[in-house]
């Protein structure tokens, strides 16, 4: 199963990534944190991707794909830690008292996604929370997660863990964390197939 969800959520996340088809599962481990998928990827490319733009220069597209790989890694291993993924209805208020540094107020989401703002806690924390760091507003927009911080450090690592976030948002369920794609509907919503009830993908060839 995690093998199955990683391979499928890093599949859609990495789809436009120079060198994603060398991607291979090698297997999941038990660690401190929870199952943890091994993986290698000797063609993915180690950089952010770059859009040009026609009139020269650039735009910054999704975050690198090993970075998006490495907060994959802990979603799933937040997600697995107990057993079969179950989110108690506490998980927000639970989360903010686990990471009051980083939540002050409970995240707004459906549950599914709470494993995401989760491993981003951990990834943060381990890293050292940058000098007067805080989230300011989490919500869900155009059917991916928005996590807007602010800091007085030094807070690129942060930065970066969340941009992860924000971009692997698009493809896990917001209700139960499953992988999921972004549907069409009165309102663009990330949803598995089994909480889609027939929503088509918002992009043409998806399934
Ligand atoms: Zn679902």
């Amino acid at each position: 199963m995690i093998r199955d969800e990683f391979t499928v959520i890093a599949g859609r996340a990495l789809r436009l990534h120079q060198g994603a088809e060398s991607l291979e599962v090698r297997g999941v481990r038990p660690s401190p944190v929870g199952p943890i998928v091994d993986w290698k990827a000797p063609l993915l490319s180690p950089d952010r991707q770059r859009r040009p733009l026609p009139g020269g220069g650039h735009v910054l597209g999704a975050p690198a794909g090993p970075d998006l790989l490495a907060v994959l890694v802990r979603y799933q291993a937040c997600r697995w830690r107990h057993g079969p993924p179950h989110a108690p209805s506490t998980w927000a208020e639970d989360l903010a008292r686990a990471h009051p540094k980083i939540f002050p107020f409970p995240p707004a989401s459906h549950a599914g996604w709470s494993w995401l703002w989760e491993a981003g806690a951990e990834l943060i924390t381990e890293h050292g929370i940058p000098r007067g760091f805080k989230t300011v507003d989490t919500k869900e927009k155009f059917g991916s997660l928005r996590w807007y911080t602010e800091a007085k450090g030094d807070d690129r690592h942060a930065d970066n863990v969340i941009s992860c976030i924000d971009h692997i948002s698009n493809f896990v369920c917001e209700y139960c964390g499953a992988p999921g794609l972004l549907r069409r509907g009165s309102w663009v919503k990330c949803m598995c197939d089994a909480h889609a009830q027939g929503r088509k993908p918002f992009r043409e060839g998806e399934a």
